[in-house]
Parts: C-alpha cells; sequence; structure tokens
C-alpha cells in the first residue's frame, strides 16, 4: 500500500504542469490498459450510479449502477463489463418498452464482468442493466486526509480506474451521459459532474444527486466528499462556475481562484463556446496535483497558496474541458494531444494575462525541462505517458502549428476542430485533417517528424556580414546535426533576428535539409544573428565558433578542423571568401588522394564530416585551393 502512495502522489503530480518528479522508472505503455472487448458491439449510452459512503468508508455497500445500452446489430452475445476488485451481487435486465424485468446470469472472471441477455435483442434496440455490487475498491475511490487531517472521499480514474469502483465499459472512446448519485453523511459536501440535481436530506444523511446531460469519457465521472466551503462565480456567457475549498483554506482559495471566469471568458475568444452546464473546482489531497474532470476539476490542496502561484494550473485544466473532455481521445496512444493543447493552454494564459515576454520566458523553461529529462521517444504510443514529452514537448508541437499557420488561421482551425468534434472522440488523424483542411496542403510531414518521430532538431550556425559594393551581405549558415534523433533534416520555418548597430531587421526562413544557407542584403553591417529568439520552435541551437576573419588570408582561404587530433571523426569547417569555386583535398603523408569535395557556390561556409574509423592512425593533409591561392592544415588521426 506505501508504494502505491507514492505511485498515485507521483501520478497526480504529474497531471499538473509541475514535473519536479522522477517518473521514468515508474510508468510504461502499459498504464492506460484500455479494454477493447466488445467495445463495437454495445455502446453505453448513460450511466446512473448510486455510491453510499458510510464511515469508515473505505467499504461500498450495496452499490449499484445502471447502464443504458444499445446495440448497433441483432445480437444474443453477452455484454461484456470492466469490473475490478468488486464483487457482484446480482444483475437486473430491464426494457423500457417491452416492460420486462429479468435477473441475468453473469460470471465474474479478473476485472471482466461478463453478463448474458435473457433475449435476443434486435437492431438498435436499448435496455437497461442494473448491477449490483460491494466491496473495497483497490484504486479509483480513495479515502485520506487533507492538509488539515479532515478526511476526503473522493475518486480519480485516471486513465483507467473506474472499473475499480463501479461496473462500466472502461474505454475512453465511448462516451455516455452520467448522473452521479451520492449517499453520505450530512456532515459532508458533495462535488461532482454537471448539474447539481438535489440533495435532499434523509436523518443524518443527504442523498447527493448530479448530473451530466452532455457526453463524458469514463474516467472523467467522479464525486468528492468532504467538509467545503461552497461558493458560486458566473463567466459572461452566463454559465456557473462552482468552487468547493476546504474551511481553513476560506481566505486563500478564492484568492487563488479569483480569476478562473477571466481565463474562462479569454478562451472562449480562443476556442470557441465553452462546451459544459457549469464549471466546477474541489480541492482534494493530492499535493501539487490537478485533474480535469468534466466540469468539476479537482486541484490538489497544495496548490492553495492565496498568492495565485499556481494559477497556470488552473487555465492548464479549464483548458482541458476543450482538449480531453469535450474533444474526447478515442486511442489512449494520442494522449499527447490532450497535454499539448493544455500546456499550450498554459502559455496562451501566461500570454494574456503576463505577457509577451513572460509566455516566452515560460516557453523557454518548458521547453528546457524537456531537454533536461533526457527523453527520447515518440509521442504517438509514448514509453511514458506522464511524461515531459507528453506534455512540455507536446505544448510546444502544438505551439509550432501557431506559429507556422498564424494566429488567425491557427485559431480558426482550432475552433473548428472544438465545433467539429464536440462531445466526440479523435484520434491523430482526426486532428491532422482538419489542420490539413485549413493549411491547405498535407502535414503528413509535419506529424510524422513531431509525432511519430523521437528527438529534436539541433541547429549550428554561424554568421558573418561582408561588403559589398555600396550594400552589405549578411550571411547565416545553419546545419542540421540531429543527434538526438528524428529526421537527418527537419523541416520547419525559424524566426531569424538580424542586428544591426541601430535597429533590428526580422525574418522568417524554412530550414529543410542538412545545410542551408540564407542571405539578406542590408544597408547597414549585421553584428549578430540570432535564431528563433522567442522560443516559437522546439530546437536546440548552437553557435559554432564565428570564423575569424584575421586568419584569412587574402583571397579569403579559410580551414578549421576541429577536433584535431581525433578518432573516428572530425568536423572540417571552411570558407571560401572569394567568388571563385574551390576544391578540397585530403590526402595522406604519401600524397595519396583519399577525398576530392568540389564547391560550386563561391563566398560561402561548408562544413564536412569526415568519418576516419577505417583510417590508419597518421598524418593528413587538407588542402583548399580557389584557383588563386592554396592554404594547407594537417590532420591527425589517432586511433
Ligand atoms: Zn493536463
Amino acid at each position: 500500500m506505501k508504494n502505491k502512495m507514492v505511485y498515485f502522489i507521483i501520478i497526480v503530480s504529474f497531471i499538473s504542469v509541475l514535473f519536479a518528479y522522477p517518473i521514468r522508472n515508474l510508468y510504461d505503455s502499459e498504464m492506460p490498459r484500455p479494454t477493447a472487448a466488445h467495445l463495437g458491439l454495445y455502446d453505453a449510452i448513460d450511466y446512473i450510479l448510486y455510491i453510499p459512503i458510510e464511515p469508515p468508508y473505505e467499504y461500498l455497500d450495496s452499490a449499484y449502477t445502471k447502464i443504458t445500452l444499445t446495440n448497433f446489430a441483432e445480437t444474443d452475445s453477452p455484454v461484456v463489463l470492466d469490473l475490478e476488485s468488486m464483487e457482484c451481487d446480482s444483475v437486473i435486465y430491464t426494457h423500457p418498452v417491452l416492460d420486462i424485468y429479468e435477473v441475468c446470469d453473469f460470471e465474474q472472471t479478473g476485472d471482466t464482468l461478463t453478463i448474458h441477455l435473457p433475449f435476443t435483442s434486435p437492431e438498435n434496440d436499448t435496455f437497461y442493466l442494473t448491477v449490483y455490487y460491494n466491496g473495497e475498491p483497490d484504486w479509483g475511490y480513495f479515502v485520506q486526509p487533507n492538509r488539515y487531517s479532515d478526511t476526503v472521499i473522493y475518486s480519480l480514474s485516471w486513465p483507467s480506474n473506474a472499473r475499480c469502483w463501479f461496473p462500466c465499459i472502461d474505454h475512453p472512446a465511448d462516451k455516455a451521459t452520467a448522473t452521479i448519485q451520492v449517499f453520505a453523511p450530512s456532515t459532508l459536501m458533495v462535488a461532482s459532474n454537471g448539474v447539481r440535481i438535489s440533495a435532499d436530506t434523509l436523518g443524518d444523511y443527504v442523498f447527493h444527486i448530479w448530473r451530466t446531460y452532455n457526453p463524458i469519457c469514463i474516467y472523467n465521472i467522479c464525486f468528492t466528499a468532504a467538509r467545503y466551503i461552497y461558493w458560486t462565480d458566473t463567466a459572461t456567457d452566463s454559465t456557473p462556475i462552482m468552487y468547493f475549498a476546504y474551511p481553513n483554506d476560506s481566505v486563500m482559495a478564492p484568492i487563488d481562484w479569483g480569476r478562473t471566469a477571466e481565463i474562462y471568458d479569454s478562451f472562449e475568444v480562443y476556442y470557441g463556446d465553452y462546451p459544459f452546464e457549469k464549471y466546477g473546482m474541489a480541492t482534494t489531497p493530492f499535493g501539487l496535483g490537478g485533474m480535469e474532470h468534466q466540469s468539476m476539476t479537482f486541484l490538489g490542496d497544495g496548490l492553495i497558496t492565496g498568492a495565485r502561484t499556481y494559477e497556470a494550473v488552473v487555465a492548464h485544466e479549464l483548458s482541458h474541458s476543450w482538449f480531453g473532455n469535450s474533444v474526447g481521445l478515442g486511442d489512449w496512444r494520442d494522449f499527447w494531444m490532450n497535454e499539448g493543447f493544455a500546456v499550450f493552454s498554459e502559455f496562451l494564459y501566461t500570454e494574456i494575462f503576463s505577457g509577451e515576454d513572460a509566455a516566452k520566458n515560460y516557453r523557454h523553461s518548458t521547453m528546457n525541462s524537456y531537454f533536461s529529462s533526457g527523453e527520447n521517444f515518440p509521442m504517438f504510443d509514448p514509453d511514458v505517458y506522464l511524461s515531459y514529452t507528453c506534455y512540455n514537448r507536446a505544448g510546444m508541437i502544438v505551439y509550432m502549428l501557431r506559429f507556422m499557420m498564424g494566429d488567425s488561421l491557427f485559431f480558426a482551425t482550432v475552433r473548428d476542430y472544438t465545433e467539429h468534434f464536440e462531445y466526440k472522440t479523435v484520434t491523430n488523424d482526426s486532428l491532422k485533417a482538419i489542420f490539413e483542411e485549413h493549411y491547405g496542403e498535407s502535414l503528413d510531414w509535419f506529424f510524422d517528424q513531431w509525432v511519430f518521430q523521437a528527438g529534436y532538431p539541433r541547429f549550428e550556425y554561424y554568421y558573418r556580414c561582408i561588403s559589398t559594393d555600396s550594400l552589405y551581405r549578411a550571411h547565416l549558415h545553419i546545419t542540421q546535426n540531429n543527434i538526438y534523433g528524428g529526421p537527418d533534416a527537419y523541416i520547419m520555418p525559424l524566426e531569424i533576428k538580424l542586428e544591426t548597430s541601430d535597429y533590428n531587421l526580422w525574418d522568417t526562413i524554412w530550414v529543410n535539409s542538412v545545410d542551408n544557407d540564407y542571405y539578406w542584403d542590408t544597408e547597414d553591417s549585421v553584428s549578430r544573428i540570432r535564431i528563433d529568439p522567442n522560443y516559437l520552435s522546439l530546437r536546440k541551437t548552437v553557435v559554432v565558433s564565428a570564423i575569424d576573419e584575421n586568419k584569412l588570408k587574402p583571397d579569403g582561404l579559410y580551414v578549421e578542423i576541429s577536433p584535431n587530433p581525433f578518432n573516428s571523426h572530425c568536423r572540417i569547417k571552411i570558407l571560401n571568401n572569394s567568388n571563385n569555386l574551390c576544391n578540397l583535398y585530403i590526402r595522406d603523408i604519401s600524397g595519396r588522394m583519399l577525398e576530392n569535395i568540389s564547391f560550386d557556390d563561391a563566398i560561402n561556409i561548408h562544413i564536412i564530416n569526415w568519418e576516419t574509423s577505417k583510417i590508419e592512425s597518421g598524418i593528413y593533409i587538407i588542402e583548399l585551393d580557389n584557383g588563386i591561392s592554396k592554404i594547407y592544415r594537417k590532420a591527425i588521426v589517432l586511433k
């Protein structure tokens, strides 16, 4: 149990934007464990849960779930539900039209409840199964003290643990509406999804009923019961926002959550209408974590500081209303889409509320955290779900779509996406199709390099500015040395800043090959060129040592070998600063020619990676010849 708690605390912490925990050895791709059994045969269209909680709360006695199911074709196949660690007592079949009420045979093996229907169901039939069950949930449902030692009873089913506290089709692709009924001591307040229908007192207990009229992913069905204070707010579109915080946080929580309606209003402008009946937030005891349960986000009690320290988490979880909840996942392997848009929303929130500079810094640190993590696996079907890859990297991938398309086209596409797939589920292909439709061309290359491949680009660049007759010519050379994986050459736009002593010039270039050269004719000398200074793209950039103009021969030849001596390879950087074509020769000490490379573009810099793993130790002569003069350098191979 102790290990389990560590695991749990880390899970929920990572759901937030805070990534302070080592997670690499704790999670693997098995984590979402969807059950596809009969997913295509029966469709759950509504759930009614009845959860009686009584002290000491760990055990659920006489709970039931009534599921409305429909079938796409005539069938007498059994209904297979997911149910783990709970014991099924009985299952009742009812039919709303035929007025049938029958007790069903069932088998419970492992995590599966197989229910035999008393009748063959015709095509598109709709019927109810009510499953009565008992047990102590081994996950998904928790009884824990909060930071003030008050007991909180709450659920957290992400990603596939709803089955641990009620029977269901525990697959994200099967959305349904839901009613959550909780019978709880009157000392506790209950918060849940959708609208609060009623809270009737029965002796020392209260029967709470909440209902979501919009379809909900199974892992988003939730409740929390605790001693809470409760208040409301209203967004500009009149949607109610409900807040549940611990009484001891009565001063701090309203400060921390005070701008929720404003953030909500801002997101509606960019993402389209908020999709649900209400929004809500409740504190639960999971540290610095957050979980975006549809229309009732749970926020860890550590996030309450009274200083808006974690407002980005509020924005992150709220944004899941559009990305993850309304537009849900049909396949867990596309998990990056949920978190990519949520981390993107942190960028957007920072930009709106704190300005461009703060947003730039936020992107920079988000990117750096990913780089420092050492993670290197694709976002699709990731090795680790709660990872920098699925959060930080994914946020930058979404941001790059924005940079590439421009604000107006990007946000129009996003609004089309949220509207088109409202209440539905999507895969990577759904997202790609919408973006391709608006972008006007295939984005295979974008998704291939960023979603299905690991790694990221490493740009080595240098620049110089030479005077021509009456102008200056700035030259930027970028070599892709993608040592972190991915394609040899990424295709992507990059923002460029050219600095003169008096002003800056801005441009956008596209890199698409290993070596890339760009030229700008300018009126003033360019003293510095910066690549992507606003951190709009996921990349590492390294300035290669600038050419030392003093070492140039008068006719403009330059050779630099690094490292030197070397073992298996070296980099030879050459500059031909004349209008003549030039040749590079590599010979051994006896004069035997090993390499002969011609450069047909004058006034240019090149880098050659010389592979010497099959070459013996010794001294080799590098010669550069532009027809006017020659220079020689010694390269020393040491094995
Ligand atoms: Zn998230």
